[in-house]
């Protein structure tokens, strides 16, 4: 096998719209870089189709008769995006030198891989997609992702500021990655935690090709939560902290209450036992709420159950023959 294999992976959910021009642009740059003998003539693209609903699949397996260096794999239904890039980087790893991934809605700009590569041929493992801007981003996109990151240091989670899923791995960092079993992805988290020489590469991101956002707010919510409990026990020593405090509130209560009935004074406080009631309710509502979140996680990670299924795989049928 030829050296400097790269692998382009391209996890797709309903994206017949932006296909079409997602394909002619990723194919121009491998083409060229081909040319330009930077990575092999065996490099491909691979389109993960994540279960879509719409011709996606249809399109791929189309593109796939049509031109040499595009594949695909098929999931058995919509798995997310975080398996789909797992997947990508599973069924490509043994026959890449190096794996990019990239959206399929053109919003990071293609135009970084020239130089995501050579990075990789200046001896980068890891090369991370950063964006210089967020000018497409909503105001509120903004405030929040940059609270988010500032939290996550806080709580000790390392992560690479304004950097997506756009990244290029060597196949020893992949390898690394892999070996990360948890069910709970998160690859943003896990990917600083491989280790090796990386570096950044910065581009201007774009909005959307075409098409709807498959991220609504609710998945982008629950997303940003995943992240924090699956890499930070933070929450819980804050419960801790908490309780410790209110205790300490409790005890004083107890004897600023003592004292006022030894000195005969009549009770009448109905709303301060209401309001304390209701509060360590609520406190202990949330705290047990956090820890049954962890418990959730244990539960799902123990059944142990595949990432993904994969129906159909193109890739595997295609480069076999190529080695
Ligand atoms: N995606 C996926 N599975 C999903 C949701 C999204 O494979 O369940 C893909 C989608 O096709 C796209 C990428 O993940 O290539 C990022 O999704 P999107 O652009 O909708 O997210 P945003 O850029 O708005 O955060
Ligand atoms: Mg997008």
């Amino acid at each position: 096998m030829d050296s400097n294999t790269l692998t382009i992976v391209v996890p797709c959910f309903n994206e017949e719209e932006v296909l079409p021009e997602t394909n002619k642009e990723l194919g121009q740059i491998l083409t060229k870089l081909i040319q330009e003998k930077k990575i092999s003539a065996q490099s491909k693209i691979l389109y993960v189709n994540d279960g879509s609903k719409d011709r996606t699949w249809e399109i791929i397996s189309d593109y796939c008769e049509k031109y040499d260096y595009v594949t695909g794999i098929k999931f058995s239904r919509n798995y997310g995006h975080q398996n789909a890039l797992i997947a990508g980087m599973t069924t490509a790893n043994d026959y890449s030198d190096m794996i990019i991934t990239i959206d399929a809605d053109l919003q990071d700009d293609v135009n970084a891989i020239p130089e995501m590569v050579a990075n990789y041929l200046d001896g980068f493992d890891v090369v991370y997609g950063v964006r210089n801007s967020r000018k497409t981003d909503t105001a509120f996109k903004r405030k929040t992702a940059l609270t988010y990151y500032k939290l996550m240091g806080k709580i000790g989670v390392n992560l690479v500021p304004d950097s997506a899923d756009y990244r290029l791995l060597s196949k020893r960092a992949t390898s690394t990655l892999l070996q990360y079993k948890e069910r709970n992805l998160f690859l943003r988290g896990m990917v600083p935690l491989v280790g090796y020489r990386s570096t950044k590469v910065y581009y201007a991101r774009k909005e959307r090709f075409a098409g709807k956002s498959k991220y609504p707010l609710k998945k982008m919510l629950n997303f940003a939560f995943d992240g924090i409990t699956s890499f930070s026990v933070a929450p819980i020593h804050m419960i801790m902290n908490l309780g410790i405090m209110v205790v300490i509130v409790c005890l004083a209560m107890m004897i600023y209450t003592l004292v006022r009935k030894m000195m005969g004074d009549v009770i009448t406080g109905w709303s301060s036992i209401m309001i304390s009631i209701w509060l360590i309710g609520g406190v202990q509502l949330i705290s047990i709420s956090v820890i049954g979140e962890y418990v959730g996680k244990i539960f799902s990670e123990v059944k142990q159950r595949p990432r993904y299924v994969i129906e159909e795989d193109k890739f595997t049928d295609k480069t076999q023959n190529n080695e």
